[in-house]
């Protein structure tokens, strides 16, 4: 039990889809209140509430206001909360449950993907010490100006993490639909492998790269507050992963985990000058739009003349070509071009700092199958290839046969 005796526990969206498995959820909770914690509950909104909100404000506008957006995504997860507090209060067990703006989770105004600030326990704290179960609604908070803003898609993590380091216990638990972190998403590979641990920066970079099990921000809190999270099923009482620094790990390996992910587009503007200014001055008028731009290639042609090829989120795509289109009359260029078909296949470990060959190994097996690498990435523990994004699924399940399988 940890110190303090405060354990934070997140449900998803699959672990409270229906009233069966709210009560099922209360259930659970109830087990670690005999044990005699003190449980702070963040959960999501019922099953595919979030994707069904967004369906239907997509039906009366396509461009819909961010503000609005946030003001309505966010009454999902008030459905939840107060449906899990009904619940337990059924079950003989007193709790209460708070939005984000009630318990003064303060982020900064950049809706639908805000970053947490700084988050009252007084509420909280006053609640526990009334032996009453808390329950926050996740993945929203509230700007200076009272705005209701929300965290980014699969934030309710980040909420739960945040609220570990703001209550400073070491102890998180992240109930979801697999029982842990696989090395690839299970639902692509059959033959996947369940991780025991992994450290913060692997789950990191998995998270970043497509592996959605955890929010890539949760990771990051989970890291920088030295947070063990315990991502395990709400299905089962199994144990789980364990998320934890990598000096404290038994097993490591090479590559922990291949992910592919699709929600890029890559970006080309051809033949412009290759002179100093020309980069800085297309990603700083990306970045002045508040365009995130991920991998970035420079290759060099004749005349002086280089192509840059870069990624950014689909989203971003057609603001990104206009303002390439105005760049490329500035700069004399021969055009822009663009794909949204990709996919960003990545192979993850920590062993790989010292390994040798592994970039080497990775192009070889795509290329067995003729899958043509359109851009490459590398970060000490990662490396990422821009695929066809026809190739996809194809790609993890080769990659992860030759890298993980064949190394058992
Ligand atoms: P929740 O609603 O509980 O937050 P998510 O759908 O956000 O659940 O995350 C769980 C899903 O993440 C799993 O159903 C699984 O398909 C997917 N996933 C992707 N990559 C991995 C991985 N490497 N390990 C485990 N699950 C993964
Ligand atoms: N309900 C939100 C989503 O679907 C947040 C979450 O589930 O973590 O993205
Ligand atoms: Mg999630």
């Amino acid at each position: 039990m940890p110190q303090n005796n405060i354990i934070v526990q997140k449900y998803g969206g699959t672990s409270v889809k229906s009233s069966e498995r709210i009560k099922n959820v209360a259930e659970r909770i109830k087990t670690y209140t005999e044990k005699g914690f003190s449980v702070v509950v963040v959960v999501s909104a019922m099953g595919k509430t979030t994707d069904i909100l967004i369906d239907l404000a997509k039906e009366i506008s396509e461009n819909p206001s961010k503000r609005e957006m946030d003001m309505l995504l966010s009454t999902g997860e008030q459905v939840s909360i107060a449906l899990l507090a009904i619940a337990l209060h059924e079950i003989g067990i007193d709790a209460i449950s708070y939005t984000g703006s009630q318990i003064k989770m303060v982020t900064d105004g950049n809706f639908s993907n805000a970053k947490i600030a700084r988050i009252s326990t007084e509420k909280i704290l006053k609640s526990l010490s009334e032996n009453k179960v808390v329950i926050i609604a996740g993945f929203q908070g509230i700007d200076e100006d009272d705005n209701i803003t929300t965290l980014g898609r699969g934030g309710s993590d980040t909420s739960a993490v945040a609220l570990a380091a703001v209550l400073n216990t070491r102890d998180c638990e992240i109930y979801t639909d697999v029982d842990g972190v696989y090395t690839a998403d299970p639902r692509l590979v059959s033959s996947t492998k369940k991780l025991k641990e992994i450290s913060y920066d692997e789950m990191l970079e998995l998270a970043r790269l497509g592996a959605g099990v955890l929010h890539s921000r949760s990771v990051e809190f989970a890291k920088k507050y030295n947070i063990k999270l315990h991502v395990r099923s709400s299905y089962s009482f199994e144990e789980g992963t364990i998320v934890m620094p990598v000096e404290e790990m038994m097993e490591k390996f090479t590559i922990c985990g291949i992910t592919s992910k699709e929600d890029e587009a890559k970006v080309t503007i051809r033949d412009i000058p290759d002179k100093p200014g020309i980069a800085a001055k297309l990603f700083g008028e990306l970045g002045a739009q508040k365009i995130y731009v991920n991998m970035i290639v420079q290759s060099t042609g004749l005349d002086n003349k280089a192509s840059i090829s870069f990624t950014v989120k689909k989203d971003d795509l057609s603001k990104t070509i206009r303002i390439c289109n105005e760049l490329n009359k500035d700069f004399g260029g021969s055009g822009v071009d663009s794909k949204d078909n990709i996919a960003i296949v990545s192979a993850v470990g920590v062993g790989m700092i010292s390994s040798y060959g592994v970039a080497g190994r990775m192009f070889e097996v795509l290329s067995e199958q003729n899958i043509n690498i359109e851009m490459i990435s590398t970060s000490e523990i990662g490396i990422s290839c821009v695929i066809d994004a026809l190739y996809a699924e194809l790609a993890v399940k080769i990659l992860h046969n030759s890298f993980v399988e064949e190394n058992k």
